[in-house]
């Protein structure tokens, strides 16, 4: 087997694995046809691909044959499309496809997995509709009781702030709301987000393995079962801005070394 075959080969074996795990009844993460996952294939000199799961496939019972490969380029033209109608989308995602007789639809949110995956050092993405955070999500203090952190493994898995996004139509406006949202908090923050949350819709983790993403995804549902409680006990007691900086330079490092010790 050529390198490049066995490169993408693993890939597609390790986004298998954290879409199952995702999709496990008792985490509560996703039902049904809900959620989407992803992964940059990295082959040098190649142009650059990601697969992304199926439309219409269960995260919990997926297999390899429930992702597509498709390329960057062609699906990223339709950051600037205004309005594409589905037929427009189609084309583009058949356009897309490195293997074009392949017969399964891409997710209707490929667009939002290649913006998050052309982030630098993102290179698992898993998008999920958690119930605790979509009590949050769902609420009519979006985003209040998300901001801010509340405890230190929040900061140093979900990032030092995560991203809001005003609830928008899932698809492609809903990926080109979130590329401005991402601008805005590079500019702000001098790094890439870990963490989106989608208003009265979910959640998305940026990880650069699948564990990361397995272990942002579980901690923003964590957090959002303290946040819940904290809210029905006399309110979230975050921590201050110059705290979580603090915090976060600490442990930073210990926990990165945690994450890819798998
Ligand atoms: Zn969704």
């Amino acid at each position: 087997m050529k390198k490049w075959q066995n490169i993408k080969v693993k890939t597609l074996r390790k986004l298998v694995k954290l879409s199952n795990i995702l999709g496990r009844e008792n985490y509560h993460l996703a039902i049904i046809g809900e959620g989407n996952t992803s992964a940059k294939v990295e082959v040098k000199d190649i142009a650059g691909s990601f697969y992304i799961k199926a439309s219409g496939t269960r995260l919990a019972t997926v297999t390899e044959n429930d992702f597509v490969q498709v390329y960057f380029e062609p699906i990223m033209q339709l950051i600037n499309m205004e309005n594409p109608n589905a037929e427009e989308i189609n084309y583009i995602f058949e356009k897309a496809k490195v293997d074009k007789k392949y017969q399964a639809t891409p997710s209707v949110e490929t667009l939002l997995h290649a913006i998050c995956l052309n982030l630098e050092g993102v290179n698992f993405v898993g998008h999920t509709h958690p119930t605790a955070v979509n009590r949050l999500t769902c609420s009519k203090s979006f985003p209040e009781n998300l901001k801010g952190r509340i405890y230190p493994d929040e900061i140093v898995l979900l990032g030092k702030e995560s991203v809001f996004i005003p609830y928008t139509d899932p698809g492609v406006k809903l990926a080109q709301k979130v590329k401005k949202e991402i601008e805005i908090f590079l500019d702000k923050h001098g790094e890439r987000p870990k963490s989106i949350y989608f208003q009265n819709h979910g959640f998305v983790a940026l990880g650069s393995t699948p564990a990361e993403v397995e272990n942002i995804t579980l901690m923003a549902d964590k957090a959002a079962e303290i946040r819940f409680g904290a809210l029905l006990t006399g309110g979230i007691n975050a921590f201050s801005e110059d705290m979580v900086t603090y915090i976060a330079e600490r442990t930073d490092e210990k926990y990165r070394q945690k994450l890819f010790e798998e």
